[in-house]
């Protein structure tokens, strides 16, 4: 294989060396993902005890959970159609408080590309806000928003 290597292109070969990485990685996630669990929740016991424990990984996975299955069920029943998807969702107020902006789900629909989810200024959306503490750090590039012309096709 060594001696392959300098007749193959450079760009193949960094292709090659990052496949094989990424094989190598999810074998061992793949083999290993329990043990990341139980260490994750071993070192949150003995940061905080049983009260950490059960906020960090029991509250909080059950309501990431559930939030999840909420947007995808209720945001297809309850809430208002802004934009014209041809499909059920639906933008819903309630259910975008408790998900920091995911119950803007009519507009999802709309513009799948697009970083915010909230797209009327009274639409509350944290997690907009913070990719845009991110864009201003400098950590989130190339963020994309629905255009105006994009806008006015799906306009109901
Ligand atoms: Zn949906």
């Amino acid at each position: 294989m060594i001696h392959i290597l300098p007749l193959m292109d450079f760009g193949l070969a960094i292709w090659v060396g990052y496949l094989i990485a990424a094989i190598l990685w999810r074998r061992f996630i793949k083999r290993t993902y329990l043990w990341h669990i139980f260490g994750f929740g071993a070192l949150v016991y003995a940061w905080g005890g049983f009260p950490y424990f059960v906020w960090i990984m029991g509250v909080r996975n059950t309501w990431g959970y559930h939030v999840t299955f909420l947007v995808n069920s209720a945001c297809h029943i309850w809430g208002k159609q802004a934009w014209n998807t041809g499909d059920l969702s639906r933008n819903n107020w309630w259910v975008a408080v408790v998900t920091f902006g995911e119950g803007w789900h009519n507009n999802h629909h709309a513009f799948e590309y697009s970083a915010r989810h909230g797209l009327e200024w009274w639409q509350i959306d944290l997690c907009w806000y913070v990719i845009c503490f991110l864009k201003s750090v400098g950590l989130a590039t190339n963020v994309k928003l629905p255009t105006e012309a994009h806008k006015l096709k799906k306009f109901k």
